[in-house]
């Protein structure tokens, strides 16, 4: 973790972390970005999300909006009819249900339109600093698999192997850094290890060039 810490500095970040950066971890741009952001390029997820929030920057007024003027606003974001409906019943139940305010614990989280687990994760890591969780999308499942951290099938297995496998220090960096390094290094088809800086202590499990 230390190497790749190291090697992903300076390297562009995940569009969710630059969100956060920009809006001063605002966890409502947080929670509604990550919504935007599966199956869809970080850039395209970067101008939705700015977009959207220039033109509806709280859950009340984005739960104002109808759902065209949400798909809009969005395009063109994968599977963008959905996510306009997610995004506007999650900003209309925050408003309803938690007082405008998005919650702090996974049990609430998850009953919050659209919310899995790793939306859930993500939002309590960066919008709320927790230390006591880890974000796994397909990026960290698929690279810890590979390198042989766990052996898992699913993203949700890989979560929980990973709490047992990784010291609890690096929970909140592990999205951050597997997520950069995945798109920079580990990347899905030929990863580049002549070049990687962990290929000694890499299990290099289903990699076969
Ligand atoms: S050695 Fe190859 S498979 Fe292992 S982390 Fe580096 S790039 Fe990925």
């Amino acid at each position: 973790m230390r190497v790749i810490g190291r090697r992903i500095e300076g390297l562009e970040m995940p569009a969710v972390e630059k969100i956060s950066e920009r809006q001063q971890r605002e966890p409502f741009h947080i929670l509604i970005s990550t919504l935007l952001s599966a199956r869809t390029q970080d850039a395209t997820t970067l101008a939705a999300s700015t977009r959207l929030f220039a033109k509806a920057p709280t859950p009340a007024a984005v739960a104002r909006l109808t759902p065209r003027q949400i798909e809009k606003l969005i395009y063109p974001v994968g599977f963008y009819r959905h996510k306009a409906a997610f995004v506007r019943a999650a900003a209309k139940m925050i408003v309803t249900k938690f007082g405008g305010n998005v919650p702090r614990t996974m049990a609430e989280l998850v009953t919050i339109p659209g919310v899995g687990r790793k939306t859930a994760n993500l939002v309590l890591i960066v919008a709320f600093q927790s230390d006591e969780h880890i974000c796994v999308d397909i990026h960290v499942h698929r690279i810890s698999n590979r390198l042989g951290w766990v052996q898992t099938r699913t993203p949700e297995e890989t979560e929980q192997a990973l709490y047992r496998s990784i010291e609890q220090r690096w929970w909140p960096l592990l999205n951050h850094y597997l997520v950069t390094w995945g798109q920079n290094v580990c990347r899905p088809v030929r990863p580049r290890c002549n070049e990687c800086p962990i290929v000694t202590s890499c299990g290099r499990v289903g990699v076969s060039w």
